[in-house]
């Protein structure tokens, strides 16, 4: 397995591992996106922060994702609004928030704000008249979506072009994950301690345990999105982690793809860079039972799936020259985790395989919980045992 956007972050020099006990007003566990977030809300209040990774900084799915920075949940806004009701429009406008943040920190030259579109079918005539079905269906649904986008005040207009029908969504963007996570990674570990390549082995509150020493700190997070109810067992009935696959192609020809693209109900995706390559997923919903998997390894099955996928993007052949997978987290009621498992101890995740946005928002509300005992909106599963 090799990681496509890795090579972008080959000079990488990191962090040293721990060595030895420290002591911090705050531990945050898991350098992703979501972890680094919570860093720098601590940081932003005056306190001390260590933060710890078993691997690299985003060595998991932050590091790993398709790069697309979309607005808002992973439902698409009206059917978030009927599940959660107006918190739904909430997290949208927090999400867009945090994008705008992300573009004053790092620039254009790592936040493409292109937009989005999300195409109804995959590109190219349907291949049987089940797709045909599903196209139109899926084309009502883009209808219903963009009325809630404008209810609620959110640009959409209607996408008709060389890719199909569907929505472009002006307000989206597009990245390399790892370069976001890295260049994130460099500006707060000017102010915290951070330390890659230290496992942590237990977590409780006011204690962090890790292979390398242990981390006294009064305030925990726990930024594991993928894989969280293995660090946090008693978060296993809420959080379940699933596999996610990618692929990258060698350059193609056409410049197809003017932003990141999601079609057949999110489920596929791609963006192509501007070098020509494409960088490509899907498949979730074809695989369910086989994906529900701590492994992290890409499966020959899948990637099949994602190589047609890429082809039907590419509108010809694509040639992949790295194939990957990582761990997400995904809850019953597609509401983001945020528990409160302890005193002064919270863990987030249960993203649902969008978490570029929506884990800092998380982030930043478990900060914020801790800080000033402010609970999270309603577009959070908000468990707090420690109040029962
Ligand atoms: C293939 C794929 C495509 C995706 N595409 C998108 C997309 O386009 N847009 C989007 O918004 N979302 C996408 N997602 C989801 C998104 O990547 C995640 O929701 C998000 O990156 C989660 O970030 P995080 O920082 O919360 O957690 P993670 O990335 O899971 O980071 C957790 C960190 O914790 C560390 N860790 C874990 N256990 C321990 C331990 N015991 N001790 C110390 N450290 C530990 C890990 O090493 C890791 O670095 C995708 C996910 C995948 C897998």
């Amino acid at each position: 397995m090799s990681v496509g956007w890795d090579t972008a972050v080959a000079g990488w020099e990191g962090f040293a591992p721990l060595a030895g006990d420290v002591t911090a007003d705050a531990c945050v566990v898991g350098l992703g996106a979501s972890g680094l977030a919570a860093i720098e809300a601590f940081l932003d209040r005056g306190l001390s922060v260590v933060g710890v990774d078993a691997g690299r900084v985003a060595a998991g799915a932050a590091g790993r994702n398709g790069g697309f920075l979309l607005g808002g949940p992973s439902l698409a806004l009206h059917r978030a609004v009927d599940r959660w009701g107006p918190a739904a429009a909430g997290l949208y406008r927090d999400t867009l928030e945090e994008l705008d943040r992300l573009y004053a920190l790092l620039g254009p030259s790592v936040i493409r704000r292109v937009g989005s579109i999300r195409l109804a079918g995959l590109p190219g005539d349907p291949a049987d008249e089940a797709e045909a079905a599903d196209r139109e269906a899926e084309t009502a649904d883009c209808a219903a979506q963009a009325a809630s986008m404008r209810e609620h005040g959110i640009a959409v207009e209607e996408y008709d072009g060389p890719l199909g029908v569907g929505l472009y969504l002006p307000d989206d963007a597009a990245m390399n994950p790892a370069v976001r996570a890295t260049r994130l990674a460099t500006l707060v570990g000017r102010r915290a301690a951070l330390h890659e390549h230290t496992p942590v082995t237990s977590v409780r509150s006011g204690s962090v345990a890790t292979e390398r020493g242990v981390v006294k700190a009064r305030f925990v997070v726990v930024a594991v999105d993928g894989r969280l109810e293995k660090l946090v067992p008693a978060l296993r009935t809420h959080v379940r982690t699933a596999r996610l696959q990618m692929m990258s192609s060698a350059p193609i020809p056409s410049h197809r793809l003017p932003c990141p693209v999601y079609a057949r109900w999110g489920y596929d995706y791609a963006q192509q860079l501007p070098d020509g390559r494409l960088y490509v997923g899907g498949g979730r919903d074809r695989f369910v039972d086989e994906e529900w998997t701590h492994d992290a390894e890409p499966t020959e099955s899948v990637q099949r799936h994602i190589e047609n996928v890429a082809r039907r993007m590419a509108g010809g052949s694509v040639r992949a020259e790295h194939w990957w997978a990582a761990s997400v987290g995904c809850t019953p009621d597609d509401r983001p985790l945020c528990a409160r498992v302890e005193e002064d101890m919270v863990a987030i995740g249960g993203y649902n395989g969008t978490g570029n946005l929506v884990g800092p928002v998380a982030a930043r509300s478990a900060v914020a919980w801790l800080l000033d005992g402010k609970s999270p909106p309603a577009w959070a599963n908000a468990l707090d045992p420690v109040a029962c």
